[in-house]
């Protein structure tokens, strides 16, 4: 973006002129936790309860037919922002947490009603995932596997985090019936190359699930052609509200993923002895779904596609060109993730000798900067890198090159105060 471009984009965000304690504008470098909503997400949830608030897919008033249009073209937006031809491939779920539970918890229901398909996980069966992952993506294969007697195996990884492809073919074998990765680490930064895996999954009939919560907002994507089986999504970290999200699956194999939550809206018809269930998405959509969040949602990546997200890849590419050496130079500081730009995203994280990250992360809120601080949900990742905690900065479309210097310059600053010889 040009300068001009970045003030302009700025601008449509409010909270970015939210005073932070010392007085200035806080510098917010924590989108990989939650991104900020530009006016036209907040204005879009304003309207949908002032004038279109419904409920959805039932009866037949103005208002429930008008929430019941935007709910279901924000179906399309999504599959359309994602490069996904079939928007009922998009299934409504609470965020990434919820839409890899549906997967995970889909093998266990799978496991324990015999279904004989792709979900049916046999005792000795083995779910691969790798040291890296969100625990979204690792806790739940975890009890998955205590539950129906499978079992565990990881990828593990480079001195640097970055997986670690060169033993594949004795981490993925006839056993494995299903491969869970992150398609961009929020610790490292380091954006999976993930064609070997997918080629070994592949060839041993495993069923792919690619963790894009972080890539969704910062990579363009295009689900149809990537190759994977599953891939889940936060709107909240794609500049749209909390509490909504989505899993994309193939259709074929949502068609013969076991349900986990039933009840209202995904019925077909129910008798008191057995019920029957809607097609593929809405059987998935058990209760009332969060539609201003959806619609939203919706209004958030239709921002990101005007801004476009080549465009963003770029401008988040050059803030990480300018931040890394910058970061790397500073006395004290270790960097948890590859050093090389090619395959990185704008999330950076690190420990500087000396100072807890907690003490960190506060003395920067002390000079209005906004950054993450703790295991960022990935403990084993951290053990690896042997430390219980780090610091993390990450970037977003509304970046700019002055707050990074307000962070960098922040660090050299907090090691005089803290009184660590770096
Ligand atoms: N996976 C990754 C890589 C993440 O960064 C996060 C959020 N930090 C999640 C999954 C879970 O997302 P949510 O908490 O929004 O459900």
């Amino acid at each position: 973006f040009t300068e001009a471009d970045l003030a302009r984009i700025r601008a449509d965000f409010p909270i970015l002129s939210v005073e932070g304690r010392n007085g200035q504008p806080i510098a917010y470098l924590d989108s990989a936790a939650t991104s900020q909503k530009p006016q036209v997400v907040l204005d879009t949830l304003d309207e949908f309860y002032r004038f279109h608030n419904g409920a959805v897919h039932r009866g037949t008033h103005q208002l429930g037919d008008e929430a019941t249009s935007l709910f279901e073209d924000a179906r399309g937006v999504v599959a359309d922002f994602l490069g996904v031809k079939d928007e009922e491939e998009i299934v409504w779920t609470q965020g990434a947490t919820a839409a890899l539970n549906m997967v995970a918890y889909g093998f266990f229901a799978g496991s324990w009603e015999h279904t004989g398909g792709p979900f049916d996980l046999k005792s000795g069966d083995e779910i691969v995932f790798t040291r890296a992952e969100h625990h979204a993506n690792l806790v739940p294969w975890q009890l998955v596997a205590r539950r129906t007697g499978a079992v565990t195996k990881v990828i593990d990884l480079l001195p640097d985090g970055r997986l670690d492809l060169s033993h594949l073919e004795e981490v993925i074998t006839e056993r494995t019936r299903v491969v869970a990765f992150t398609h961009l680490s929020n610790v490292t930064g380091a954006i999976t190359d993930i064609e070997p895996i997918i080629e070994a999954a592949r060839a041993v009939g495993a069923v792919v699930v690619l963790d894009t919560c972080q890539s969704g907002a910062h990579l363009p994507l295009d689900l149809d052609s990537l190759g994977v089986d599953f891939a889940c999504f936060s709107g909240h970290k794609m500049l749209g509200p909390t509490g909504v999200g989505a899993l994309w699956g193939r259709r074929e194999l949502l068609e013969q993923l076991p349900i986990i939550q039933s009840g209202g809206s995904m019925i077909e018809d129910v008798s008191v002895e057995s019920s029957t269930f809607l097609p593929v998405p809405y059987r998935f959509e058990a209760g009332t779904q969060p539609v201003a969040q959806i619609v939203g949602w919706a209004a958030a990546l239709r921002y990101l596609q005007g801004l476009g997200m080549d465009r963003i890849a770029v401008h988040e590419r050059a803030l990480t060109a300018y931040a890394l050496p910058r970061l790397l130079e500073i006395s004290g500081v270790k960097l948890l993730g590859p050093t090389d730009l090619e395959n990185r995203a704008g999330v950076l994280s690190f420990e500087m000798k000396g100072i807890h990250p907690h003490d960190l992360g506060q003395f920067l809120d002390s000079l209005g900067v906004a950054v993450r601080v703790g295991h960022h949900c990935a403990i084993p990742l951290h053990k690896f890198f042997g430390v219980t905690a780090s610091t993390r900065a990450t970037f977003s479309p509304t970046t700019t090159f002055a707050e990074i210097d307000r962070w960098l310059e922040g660090l050299p600053r907090a090691a005089d105060f803290f009184g660590t010889q770096n």
